[in-house]
Order: structure tokens, then C-alpha cells, then sequence
């Protein structure tokens, strides 16, 4: 039995270990999975409420065993384990509980103009079982955002954590087991690229995929081989936009925090800020006030935390590497830290950027903010813009109407006013990309209808419409070009 180990990157040291999967297990477990699956999408939306409460209720019991287990695993700081990954992990659970079934609601359908003649509705039926493979960097809420919603659409679940996480996900499958849920409901399996590519290919009904766009595009490749519907939640390079009537402090103080929150490791993360020339050196000054406050490996409520993946500090160090290199001012950090054993980059402010650098064209995925001041509002709409990224962005102005007309500008799944990814925390919004940031939602309306198929029907309201329309022959060739000319104008000349 090949086994898979856990690594605290604070300090490089074994957390755990757990079995990898072997692939030629997993058409087993898909199996398992399927009969519960039958079992579960015949219960109706009240029973499986009951469940999903009682899930909250374990989360809500075990809340620091989770927020301990990511600080050591993830090596986050505990106070962001909480704010990122456990409180809005138990919103996602809340939500779904109270209004999963209004949100499948069988809808009517307008069957104007005929609508004399006959009903419509659309029902909403969960697809099966469904694969979840989540990135490292939030390794409870980005497999909440899909467990849930497919449970309470009355799917089940086949989830591969990270193997730099995979501790967290099988505590996430145990306190499944601890809350009472049915066996096989939502299984764990372990390992890396082989074993999400075998879960992939395996015979699944829907795949939902979190994590790079390189990755991404092989999930999807895979999965269009059996035509398996996916959802892809991929990368991100987060455009702020700061504009001449912002508040000055908040504004800054929102960045650096947006910035550097678990290291920069989060997809919605603010990786690029376009700041109005008007007020760009007041800015700077208070965020490098504000960058005062913070830095990396002090394990005191400083600390932004650890690199999770060892390999993303080349990356970072890269980037920064290539934008010193093309003349960019390096105002704060810029080195990995090597005074700890862990796995620390100094949070690193630059400015003098401009877009053929990779820090404003590339995913950094780290403690890096870059500060580019542009003239005017269109400048920094086109500049946000020009990212082959789309997925959060945000927009500061004490003016929230001016504010919201140029977030609505930005091509992006998302966009807070006066904040940055706070959205996590109103799971009533969907939540995804465009462009290379994927494609398919998570949470709200759209979310747990994504893990549905939706069926329509038609009845009529007296007999069938066809024989109205046609006859009792039922023969269309009957009427001539006049007919349905006269046909079509009754219709829909209104
Ligand atoms: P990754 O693409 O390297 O891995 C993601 C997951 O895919 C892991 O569980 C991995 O084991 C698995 N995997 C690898 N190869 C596979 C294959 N061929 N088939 C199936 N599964 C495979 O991503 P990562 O490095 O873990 O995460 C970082 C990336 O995730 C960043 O780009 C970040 O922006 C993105 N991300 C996106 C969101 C979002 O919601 N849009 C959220 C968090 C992270």
C-alpha cells in the first residue's frame, strides 16, 4: 500500500499520512457511490435537510479541530483558517439546508402564446455521482462549495483532496461520518495527478475541478472523451481599482490585507491595483504603513502565513525576479525567508509595473501585490481588463453608484465595491470565472442547479396541441404556405 504524506509547512515536518487510491480502485468506489446515490436522490428535500443540519451542527462542534488541522497542514495562521475556510464553510452548509429546496423548485414555464392551449414546467433532478477535486490553498471551503450543494441537490460524492491537504479532506469525510450522514454518501480517496485523472475517466455524471488552468484544460480534455459535464474553477489575477475619490485609508489598508491573506494563496486574492494618479502617492504611503504591520515565519498575529506547495516560492521568485529585471521598484520583501525551516516569502509591494511584466499578466500565487497608477477611470477599466484571468475583481469609491457602473465594466464572475472577496460569505452569489478562470458556477441558485439536470415537460390543457394545430389526421402537409403564414402572424404579431 503506497502511502501519502503530509507536510507542515511552517515547519517541514510529517503531520499525517493516509493511503493512496489506487486507480484500479476507484471504478469500486464509484460504484458504492452510485447506490448511495439512489438511496439518498429518493429521499425527499426534508429528510436530507435533517442531514445537512446535523452536519452544520458537527462542524459547528468541531470547528477548532478543523481550523488546527489547516494551520498545521495548510500552515495557515489560525484567525484566517477561520475567516477563509471554517466559517464560511459552515455559511455554505446553512444556506443549502434552508434553501435548497425553494431553489429546485419546479418552475413553470410561460407558454405565451400559446398558453391557452397548453402548460409547461422544468423539473430539477440531480446528475448522479459526482467527482470533487479541490486545490490545496482552501482545502475545507473549496470542497464545501461542492459537496454541499451536490448532497442537497440529492447527488453523491466521490471527493480527491489535494495531496498537499489531504489530512483536511479526510476530516472533512470524517465529520460527513461523525454528522450521521448515509455510508458511501461522500467518499475520500487519496493520491495525486493519477489518481484525479482515473476518478476523471471514471464513470461519473459530473466533474467538478478546482484548481490551475494547465490542469484544468487536461480534466476537461479527459472528461470530453465520455462527455461528462464539468465545472471549472480555475485561476485568477485579482485587478483592484482604486479611483480618486476612494477612501484613501480603507482602500489601502483593503489591499494589503486582499493581498497577502494566506500568503497570497487564494484565486480571488488582489494580485494587481490600479490606483488613480490623483491620490497614488498617498496611497502607497499608507499601504506601506499598513505593510508595516505584517509579515511571514513570526507565528505571531503578524504572520501571513506558509508557502503551502515548496515549488510556488520559485514561482513567485520568478515573477518578482522578472519585474525587477524590467525596471519595477521593489518598495517591500521580495525574498523567500530563511530564517525558519518552514516555507515563508516575505510579503513583496511593488510598483513601476506595467503589463509586459508577469506579475501583472501571470498568476503570481503568493504575497505579492503590484501597484500601477493610471491616469484615469477608463484606464484602469482597460488595464483590468487586460488579463486573460476573469474571475473576482473590485472596485473603491465613496461614490458606490460610480463604483458599481465600472465593476459592471469588468469581464470577471465576480466584483465587490469597497472590499474584496467577500462574496465567500454570501453564498446566495454564484461564484465563477470566465476566460482562463473557467467556466460553470458554484453556490447560489445557479450552483445547485449545476449539479441537476434539468427536465421539461409539457401537457396539454385540453387535448393534445399538436391536433389542434394540425388536425385530426395529424398531418402538417394538409395546409399550405398560407395556413402557416396566417399561423405564425396569429402568433406572434403581438
Ligand atoms: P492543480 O491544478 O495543480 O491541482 C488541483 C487538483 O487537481 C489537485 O487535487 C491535483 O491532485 C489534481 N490533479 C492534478 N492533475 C490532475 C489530472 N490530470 N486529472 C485530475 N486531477 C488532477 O492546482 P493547485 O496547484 O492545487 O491549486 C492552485 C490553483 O488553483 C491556482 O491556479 C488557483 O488560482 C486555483 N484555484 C482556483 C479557485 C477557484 O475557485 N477558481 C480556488 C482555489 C484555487
Amino acid at each position: 500500500m503506497e502511502k501519502l504524506d503530509s507536510f507542515n509547512p511552517r515547519t517541514g515536518g510529517l503531520v499525517g499520512s493516509v493511503v493512496v487510491t489506487e486507480p484500479d480502485e476507484i471504478p469500486m468506489v464509484v460504484d458504492k457511490s452510485r447506490a448511495a446515490f439512489y438511496e439518498w436522490s429518493a429521499l425527499s428535500h426534508a429528510e436530507r435537510r435533517k442531514y445537512l443540519k446535523a452536519f452544520k451542527r458537527t462542524l459547528l462542534g468541531n470547528m477548532d479541530r478543523v481550523a488546527t488541522l489547516l494551520h498545521e497542514e495548510a500552515g495557515k495562521d489560525l484567525a484566517d483558517a477561520f475567516l477563509g475556510d471554517v466559517c464560511p464553510a459552515i455559511g455554505v452548509v446553512d444556506y443549502y439546508a434552508r434553501r435548497a429546496e425553494r431553489l429546485l423548485r419546479p418552475r413553470r414555464a410561460s407558454t405565451w402564446p400559446m398558453s391557452f392551449l397548453i402548460r409547461g414546467w422544468t423539473e430539477y433532478h440531480p446528475r448522479g455521482v459526482v467527482a470533487v477535486i479541490p486545490a490545496y490553498n482552501f482545502p475545507m471551503i473549496l470542497t464545501m462549495v461542492s459537496i454541499v450543494p451536490a448532497l442537497a441537490a440529492g447527488c453523491s460524492v466521490v471527493f480527491k483532496p489535494s495531496e498537499l491537504t489531504p489530512l483536511t479532506g479526510q476530516l472533512i469525510g470524517d465529520l460527513v461520518q461523525e454528522a450521521g450522514l448515509p455510508a458511501g454518501l461522500v467518499q475520500v480517496i487519496h493520491g495525486a495527478a493519477a489518481t484525479g485523472a482515473a476518478l476523471v475517466g471514471s464513470d461519473v455524471d459530473l466533474v467538478v475541478f478546482t484548481g490551475s488552468p494547465r490542469t484544468g484544460r487536461k480534466v476537461a480534455a479527459e472528461a470530453a472523451e465520455k462527455l461528462t459535464p464539468t465545472i471549472l474553477e480555475l485561476g485568477g489575477k485579482d485587478a483592484m481599482i482604486v479611483l480618486d475619490d476612494a477612501d484613501i485609508v480603507q482602500a489601502a489598508r483593503g489591499a494589503v490585507w486582499a493581498g497577502t491573506l494566506n500568503a497570497g494563496q487564494v484565486c480571488i486574492s488582489v494580485e494587481r491595483v490600479y490606483v488613480s494618479e490623483a491620490i497614488y502617492e498617498e496611497f502607497l504611503d499608507e499601504m506601506e504603513r499598513a505593510w508595516g504591520e505584517i509579515t511571514a515565519g513570526s507565528g505571531d498575529s503578524r504572520d501571513v502565513g506558509a508557502i503551502i506547495d515548496p515549488k510556488q516560492i520559485e514561482i513567485v521568485d520568478g515573477h518578482v525576479a522578472d519585474a525587477l529585471a524590467r525596471g519595477a521598484t521593489l518598495r517591500r520583501g521580495g525574498h523567500q525567508v530563511t530564517s525558519t525551516s518552514g516555507s515563508f516569502y516575505e510579503p513583496t509591494l511593488l510598483t513601476d509595473v506595467d503589463h509586459s511584466m508577469k506579475v501583472m499578466s501571470a498568476e503570481t500565487f503568493g504575497p505579492v501585490v503590484a501597484v500601477m497608477q493610471v491616469p484615469d477611470e477608463e484606464s484602469a477599466i482597460r488595464l483590468a481588463n487586460d488579463s486573460p484571468y476573469g474571475l473576482h475583481g473590485s472596485v473603491w469609491s465613496k461614490d458606490k453608484r460610480r463604483a458599481a457602473t465600472v465593476a459592471s465594466r469588468l469581464h470577471t464572475g465576480t466584483v465587490a465595491i469597497n472590499d474584496h472577496m467577500i462574496n465567500l460569505y454570501v453564498p446566495d452569489l454564484p461564484f465563477g470565472g470566465v476566460k482562463d478562470s473557467g467556466y460553470g458556477m458554484e453556490l447560489g441558485p445557479e450552483g445547485i442547479r449545476s449539479f441537476c439536470y434539468a427536465q421539461s415537460f409539457t401537457s396539454p390543457r385540453w387535448a393534445s396541441t399538436s391536433r389542434i394545430l394540425l388536425g385530426g389526421r395529424w398531418n402538417p402537409r394538409r395546409f399550405g404556405p398560407r395556413y402557416w403564414r396566417n399561423f405564425a402572424r396569429l402568433l406572434y404579431r403581438w
